[in-house]
Formats: C-alpha cells, structure tokens, sequence
C-alpha cells in the first residue's frame, strides 16, 4: 500500500477553475445538514437549473471537441427507439408474473441487471415530480481494460469513450423496457444519463439491492463492482420491490484506504460524513472538480496567442498554422453533423457572420493569424 504512486493528471486551465461559482458543490450536495431534505438539482442537470451550469457546458464542450467521443453522443447514437402510445386495453397478470415478465425482458435486451424499488420522495429531485410508483433500475457493466486507461485525452479518449458506450447501452434497454410495459397498457417512463433529471438512480439502485454506497462515492455493485452505468424506467405496471441486500462493501470500506490514498486532489473523506440527515460516505466535489481529468484546457489557445501582444503573433509558425487550421475544420466539421453546442464560441461567431478565415481555412495562412486572435479574444 505504501508505495501506491498516484496518477499524474493534466494540468488545469486557470481560465476552468475561474468557472467555479461561489457556492461550494458541498453546500448543494447537503455536506453538514442534519435534516433529511430531497436532493438539489446539481451536474449533469439542464444548465439553467444549477449554478455550476456554466462551468458544466465548459466540461461538455471539452469532451465534445473529440471527434471519437462525440460520435457515441450525437443524435444518431444507438440510444434506443422512440416512446410509443401506451396500449388502451391493460393485460391482468399478477405481480409476481409481471416481475418475472420484466426480469426476462430486461436480461435478453442488453441488460445486465435489474432490481425494483418502489418510489420514494427522496429519490426524486428539488423541483421536480413523478407520479409513477415503482422504479426499475437497470444496471449494465462497463469494460474495466478501457476505462483503465487514463488519464484520457483526445489521443487516448478510451475511457470516455466507453463510458458514453455504456450510457447509450443503458439507455437502449430501459428505452426497449418501457416500450414493453407500455404495449401492456401500463404507463412507463425511461431514464437515461449521461444527463440528469428528476430520477436520482443511485439512491434506489441501493434500496433495490443492487449495490451499496462505497467511499469512492460511487456505487459498488454486489457482483459488477463500480465497473457499471444504471438506467431505469418508472411504471404503475403492478410489481414487487427487491430487497435491499448487504454486499459486504460497508465493513469493507471502512477499513479499506486505497481510494483515500489515491486520489489525486485527496477529495475523498476517510470517514462517513453527515449529509443531508444521513451518515454516508463522501467526495469533496470542490477537490475533486478543480482536478477532473479534462481532455484539454477549456478554452483551447495556441502556444503562440498566449502573450496576446504583436510580438506574440509574429513568432507564430507556419506549423502552427496547419495545425490551427485542422483543429478548427475538425471542429466545425463536427460540430455541424451534430450539435453547435460544441464548437467553441468564437467559430460559432466565424460561422454566423460568414467569416473569411472560414472561406479559407484549406488555404489558411499567416496572414490570417491576427483575425483569428480578434476572433478568439472577442467571443
Ligand atoms: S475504501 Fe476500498 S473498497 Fe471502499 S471504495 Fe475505497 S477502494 Fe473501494
């Protein structure tokens, strides 16, 4: 244990951490508060919902200017079909038989796991409602060899990659599961990441017995590990909770210090924490954030912009040029067979006023380097 070396991560941008707002991810996430409260919309919500959303849509931009990364979450992605009609005559079957129904259904569609919970107000987030009573949640695993290989960047975007693989996976098979209840005359819902809504997952996924909470703040799956995505549908079809089940990952845990020590912001509480009315284990999102492996630096710049001055431009290469040039066709390329969200701001601008660096980007040269820093210091 003792020589457990840590990962040398990337450098983080000044400009990311400026991001930042002034409420700490703690505070929102209930670190210290004695009273049992529903959870506060927080990362991964719409960005209007939280006060991170803009250090969110920064995150997503990164990650969205890796051409492998975006092709696993642009909107021809194997998600899984459209919702359909919910069928107007209900089939009667009992509980138990609709339990097994759905069991099958889900382990012969992609699924790996699937356990029930019935609703609960806590599983739903601040400002939001469902009015089905029962969750099914999903589990599917992920390949550990991939996501092994980190620290990514857009040369070893792996992880990531697997990642996204295994949220449209997930999303697949509860989109295929509702489907299924909703042919039967029961109302269904699917719920998907990577993006959040008004399900939070982990906290029925532990009462359904698929897991419990690990100190790494992520669920441990009782046969899977921490190596899995959940998805899960809410329904009315008539079903029966599964028990809740002790993996043996609590005594574990409270042993065990290898996450403690390896993490590299030491963002991780060697002890149970109160939050939100409840002793649990938990990450210090603030360390752990300001250190996130990011794929690059949020807003990309050239070496030779840094200095911003005349001299600065000038010692700008003819090499730089080609690789400015790829880089941006990259970009927008990109960006326009999926979403503009992702190009950055100034060749969002460059595409809107029908700029001439865009004209001639095949033949860019030298000479348009100080109109692309206008470009880049203006947006
Ligand atoms: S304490 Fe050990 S077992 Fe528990 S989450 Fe951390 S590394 Fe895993």
């Amino acid at each position: 244990m003792s020589n457990f070396k840590k990962k040398k991560l990337p450098e983080t941008a000044d400009d990311f951490i400026a991001l930042f707002p002034n409420i700490s991810g703690n505070t929102v996430n209930g670190l210290n508060e004695t009273k049992v409260r529903r959870p506060s919309p927080f990362f991964w919500h719409p960005q209007d919902k939280h006060e991170f959303g803009e250090l969110q849509t920064e995150v997503v931009g990164i990650q969205r200017r890796s051409p492998e990364i975006i092709e696993h979450y642009s909107s021809e992605a194997p998600r899984g079909p459209k919702t359909i009609k919910k069928a107007e005559t209900i089939i009667e079957k009992t509980n138990e038989e609709w339990v097994a129904a759905i069991k099958d259904f889900t382990l012969s569609h992609e699924g790996d796991d699937i356990r029930i919970a019935k609703m609960e107000p806590l599983y739903i987030y601040e400002g939001y409602q469902i009015d089905e009573p029962w969750v099914i949640i999903i589990g599917v695993t992920m390949d550990h060899s991939q996501l092994d290989k980190v620290p990514a960047s857009f040369k070893n975007p792996s992880s990531p990659v697997e990642v996204a693989r295994q949220y449209n996976r997930a999303a697949r098979v509860c989109r295929e599961l509702t489907n299924f209840i909703l042919r039967q005359g029961y109302m269904a819902k699917p719920w998907a990441g990577p993006f959040a809504s008004a399900l939070s997952m982990v906290p029925a996924a532990i009462d359904s017995g698929m897991g419990t909470l690990g100190k790494h703040g992520s669920l441990i799956h009782g046969e899977f590990g921490s190596s899995f995505r959940l998805s899960a549908v809410t329904t009315d079809m008539p079903l029966i909770a599964d028990p809740k089940r002790d993996i043996g990952s609590e005594d574990f845990c409270q042993n065990c210090q290898i996450c403690v020590k390896a993490c590299p912001p030491n963002a991780i509480f060697p002890e149970k924490q109160m939050v939100s009315g409840t002793k649990k284990w938990f990450v210090d999102f603030d360390k752990c954030f300001r250190k996130i492996t990011i794929l690059g630096p949020p807003k990309w710049t050239p070496k030779w912009t840094q200095n911003g001055t005349q001299n600065g431009l000038q010692k700008g290469t003819q090499n730089d040029v080609k690789n400015v040039s790829k880089l941006i066709q990259n970009w927008v390329q990109n960006g326009l067979k999926n979403d503009q969200k992702c190009i950055p701001k100034f060749i969002q601008q460059c595409i809107q006023n029908d700029c001439n660096i865009l004209k001639n980007i095949q033949n860019m040269s030298s000479k348009w380097l100080p109109k692309l820093i206008d470009c880049m210091k203006s947006a």
